[in-house]
């Protein structure tokens, strides 16, 4: 990094990256399907998303401004919902602001929802106010553009597409995608790992498992009771498939004749090197999904308590580099659960966990760093 990037990111800016929820190499099977009602709505999608991820910006951590400290932080969300129209300007028209009645429009009702649900499990499960700490406003667009086959956070916002109907329903469905979403913009607030490679692929994993956390926290269910899919409900009924990816079984979450077959290795063995998808940060995050829905049901109860709470302390704790592989995020896991709850299952369970997955080794590495 030169020493002007160093300066950027004292100053407070990042730089932040296109993520979207679907891949490019499942529109890309998709684009190449013969059925044009199938194909166009793809290939829209993917040459959109591919322009996005040329367009890295550099944005402004707004947590840093004074106006915003000046205020002690909320314990409420402050939510405004967008209707972007079906164009591709964002934010759109404001639908429903903080408090406002619901919607006649499902999908903007659904999108306040999603985000009441994951700002209530960041707050009441880790006390923490909002993506920032410091009480950012939550602003959602929904109806992006025409048969839009995605969901993404921006750097700033997040914005949920229609879907074309045939593959893909509106992505507001599934809470966890909401969720998904906005923790992108925690991790960028955070460890703002890199949206590369194995920091890419955390970044992925980190937003997968709060995720799930969220829909597990609304659904009240234990580690042994969630389903630990992303994204269910999301596809419609022509599509051999549950949803984009299972934490408890990577790699099973569909099996389609158009979609192709999920690629998501669950252990180190199965490490997929690829250039494409940033490196296969949506394909190898498979492995530290696996890995906390390992410890999760290990120590089971509810999974945002004691697991949740160790990757959450590692994801906001300062200690996580922005380009951290896989060891060296699991060996801070084993470090935070020892710090947290001292010499018991937690840490054992941890431990065990990154094993199942094939990464071994860690004790050797405790206060290496
Ligand atoms: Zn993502």
């Amino acid at each position: 990094m030169d020493a002007n990037a160093n300066a950027r990111l004292a100053r407070g800016h990042r730089h932040t990256a296109f993520c979207p929820i679907v891949p490019p190499h499942v529109l890309d099977k998709l684009s190449h399907a013969e059925d044009a009602s199938l194909a166009d709505p793809a290939r829209r999608t993917l040459e959109h998303d591919a322009l996005q991820r040329t367009r890295r910006r550099i944005t402004t951590v707004r947590g840093i401004i004074p106006a915003a400290r000046a205020a002690a932080p909320s314990d409420k969300p402050q939510r405004t919902i967008y209707d972007a129209q079906h164009r591709t300007s964002l934010p759109g028209r404001k639908t429903r602001g903080e408090g406002d009645q619901a919607s006649g429009d499902d999908s903007v009702n659904r999108a306040y929802d999603g985000l009441g649900a994951t700002f209530e499990l960041f707050f009441k499960a880790y006390g923490r106010r909002s993506i920032d700490d410091s009480g950012l406003p939550l602003n959602a667009s929904v109806h992006y553009s025409e048969g839009y086959n995605n969901a993404f956070w921006d750097g700033e916002q997040m914005v949920f597409g229609d879907g074309d109907g045939e593959v893909f329903k509106d992505f507001t469905i599934p809470v966890d995608v909401m969720a998904h979403e906005l923790t992108h913009g925690v991790t960028q607030y955070t460890a703002n790992l890199e949206y590369f490679g194995q920091s890419g692929a955390l970044n992925e994993s980190m937003s997968d498992v709060f995720g799930s956390l969220v829909k597990q926290h609304v659904l009240g269910h234990g580690a042994e009771e969630a389903d630990w899919l992303i994204g269910a409900g999301l596809l419609t009924d022509r599509v051999t498939g549950v949803a984009l990816r299972s934490m408890k079984a990577p790699g099973t979450a569909y099996d389609d004749d158009v979609l192709g077959k999920d690629p998501q290795p669950g252990t180190m063995d199965d490490y997929v090197h690829t250039s494409r998808d940033n490196g296969g940060v949506h394909i190898n995050s498979g492995i530290p999904n696996h890995a906390f829905y390992l410890a999760a049901t290990a120590l089971g109860g509810n999974a945002w308590e004691r697991a949740g709470q160790i990757w959450y302390d590692v994801l906001t704790g300062g200690d996580l580099a922005s380009d951290a592989e896989f060891a060296d995020f699991a060996q801070l896991t084993v470090a935070a659960a020892h710090a947290r709850y001292g010499e018991g299952e937690e840490q054992a369970a941890v431990r065990e966990a990154w094993a199942g997955v094939g990464i071994t080794d860690l004790r050797a590495h405790v206060g290496a760093r």
